[in-house]
């Protein structure tokens, strides 16, 4: 057995898989090349894949932050154990499935960085491909006395089904005889009976403590049109009878849900140790195994309560980059190895917990910290004027000044732009009435000289005085240069100063000087952790400030950049130029973190 390329951290998962690697558990399983049932697979050679996982979700919506982390961990483990992955859309149930989830689900596996390809095969399935089978099945079921038609109102099938503490009632209709019972269920798929009027039923134990093996129903009739299947049925198989069997048909080794389903493992296990017993399923089977779901603070991860967000236009669609969709998050400027990072570190455990928001925005930064290019850009915009500078360096003139792309990085070269009589600074690098310990931007006061920082990469200045409007607020700030300071050169610690201040030209950009730039700083979308916990009201704790926009002024190289490139804007985090809306010379950037969790907890 080759070992994992890189080491991981373990987890009950990984031991699980290593235990049956070691003891040659499904060594010996066939695959003829597609799913089927035991016939089928029986034809097969020995199956190439030490172990299949699956992703299978309800083509329904579009897809969060928490199937992101079930991708990673479903495809990661297949990768690491020489395994195959399957894509496979559970899409048993009529009516909520949509062609545009299937595509949007597809887009956020590849974009995450799997696929289903292996050994010259698609592993791509549908569940509604399986629909013969499992009623093939359900067929067989009845004939072994395993199944029955129940004729009885939901509502006594609900009285009968008793609850924790009282067993529940066994249905007149139990007893009847196969025959019967496979005439029934003939009848339900030949459409002569309305929606709800009897269902096929498991027979197993009305008394059981696990309220799941109370007779639950695998068959129901349902007059719908299916997006596959079109009108060939008029009766579906529920969930937890479909699920096992989609597995036990693809050769599903290791099949990993979230902890809600632990309760419907034994019933899992009755439909494919029966249909195994029957001949039509091939041993070894399936296995279900549980992991706690992804809950993430300051984000809901519902389906329908994301729906709400979208209808109700609290965001501005699916892909909003507040939103913890995959696509939302893309867009946002996450990129996909930030989220494998993010899937690996918390892991996967046996019970509930909440993972802190700052967990994600770390796996960012550590991704893009040695990544993305670095840029200069004054978000809130202020002049300042460099009074002296025509007798210091002339009238018009311009100084190139450089930076290097990345600090860290020196072969990936330096960025150019241009220093000039006026620059634009951050509005709050100055303040008229400066706090003790302040070492940006001040007037002149009485005896005390203005406030000397240094434009980085650039020259030391000395505030001279400043200018406002009748409100009060400051609209020009008076500054000198002193000479001989610039950066890189043997002058520039002639004077030591405290602050360095980010900047950017106000020359026309054709002179190395800013350019305008739309800037989207986003929030969290709740100001609440746990905005939906206890049946809470999600909407009631909406983040006014999750969205602010700015005009703001970037260095020429950020506003050359193509569409979906990130950056790192030194002082101010991380940003992206949108995927939707950014064209050069018209530059739009998202904020997708700051350079670290300012926030107290
Ligand atoms: P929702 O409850 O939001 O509708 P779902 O679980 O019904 O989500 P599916 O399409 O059935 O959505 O999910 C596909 C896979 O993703 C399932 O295997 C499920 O276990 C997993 N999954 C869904 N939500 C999470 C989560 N928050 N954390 C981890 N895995 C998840
Ligand atoms: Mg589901």
């Amino acid at each position: 057995m080759s070992a994992p390329e890189v080491t991981k951290p373990s987890n009950f998962l990984r031991a699980i898989i290593e235990r049956d690697l070691a003891a040659g558990t499904y060594a010996q399983r066939r695959w003829a090349g597609s799913p089927g049932d035991a016939t089928h697979q029986g034809s097969g050679a020995l199956d190439p894949a030490r172990i299949r996982t699956r992703f299978p979700p309800e083509p329904n919506g579009y897809l969060h932050v928490g199937h992101a982390k079930s991708i990673c961990l479903n495809f990661g483990l297949a990768r690491d154990y020489g395994g195959v992955c399957h894509m496979r859309f559970d899409d048993t149930n009529p009516e909520k499935e949509e062609q545009e989830y299937v595509d949007s689900i597809l887009d956020a596996v590849r974009w995450l960085g799997f696929d289903w390809e292996a050994n010259g095969t698609s592993h791509l399935y549908y569940a509604s491909n399986y629909f013969d089978f499992m009623y093939r099945a359900a067929e067989a079921l009845i004939e072994a006395g395993h199944a029955y038609v129940d004729e009885q109102t939901p509502e006594e099938m609900r009285a009968n089904r008793g609850d924790f503490g009282t067993p529940g009632t066994n249905s007149p209709f139990r007893d009847r005889s196969a025959e019967e019972n496979l005439q029934r269920f003939r009848e339900m798929r030949g459409g002569k009976h309305a929606d709800g009027a009897m269902v096929l039923r498991a027979k197993i134990d009305m008394a059981s403590p696990n309220i799941n093996l109370r007779d639950p129903a695998i068959y129901r009739i349902k007059h719908a049109t299916h997006h596959n299947t079109g009108d060939r049925w008029c009766i579906y198989p529920m969930y937890t009878y479909a699920h096992p069997i989609e597995d036990a048909l693809e050769n599903i080794t290791h099949s990993i849900c979230t902890l809600e389903f632990e309760d419907q493992r034994p019933f899992y296990d009755w439909v494919l140790e029966r249909l195994a017993d029957l001949g039509l399923l091939s041993r070894p089977l399936p296995r279900q195994y549980e992991f706690g779901r992804l809950n993430l603070t300051y984000v809901i991860t519902s389906k329908r309560k994301l729906k709400a967000l979208v209808d109700e236009q609290i965001v501005k669609g699916w892909d909003d980059p507040r939103m913890p969709t995959i696509v939302g998050l893309r867009r946002r400027g996450y990129t996909a190895e930030a989220l494998q990072l993010f899937a690996e570190r918390i892991g996967v455990a046996k019970d509930y917990s909440w993972i802190d928001y700052a967990t994600l925005e770390q796996s960012l930064r550590d991704d893009l910290d040695p990544k993305a290019p670095r840029g200069l850009a004054v978000l809130d915009p202020l002049k300042l004027l460099l009074e002296n500078w025509d007798e210091a360096l002339g009238a018009g003139h311009i100084e190139p000044c450089s930076a290097p792309v990345h600090p860290a990085q020196a072969e990936r070269g330096r960025r150019e732009f241009g220093l000039g009589r006026e620059v634009w600074i951050e509005r709050d690098d100055f303040m008229v009435e400066p706090p003790k310990g302040y070492h940006r931007l001040f007037p002149p006061k009485g005896d005390t000289a203005g406030g000397r920082v240094r434009l980085k990469y650039g020259y030391v200045i000395e505030c001279t005085g400043f200018e406002q409007d009748a409100d009060g607020r400051v609209t020009l700030v008076r500054a000198k240069l002193l000479p001989d300071t610039k950066s890189g050169t043997p002058g520039a610690d002639s004077v030591k100063v405290k602050g360095v201040i980010g900047w950017v030209g106000a020359q026309p950009a054709e002179q190395g000087g800013g350019v305008a730039a739309e800037v989207r700083l986003y929030d969290r979308l709740f100001t609440e952790a746990q905005p939906d916990a206890g049946g809470r009201d999600f909407k009631a704790s909406l983040n006014p400030d999750s969205l602010r926009v700015v005009q703001a002024v970037v260095e020429p190289s950020l506003a050359a950049a193509a569409a979906d490139q990130r950056f790192q804007f030194e002082r101010h985090g991380y940003f992206v130029t949108d995927r939707v809306d950014h064209a050069p010379g018209r530059p739009v950037f998202n904020r997708i973190t700051g350079l670290k969790d300012s926030r107290g907890r």
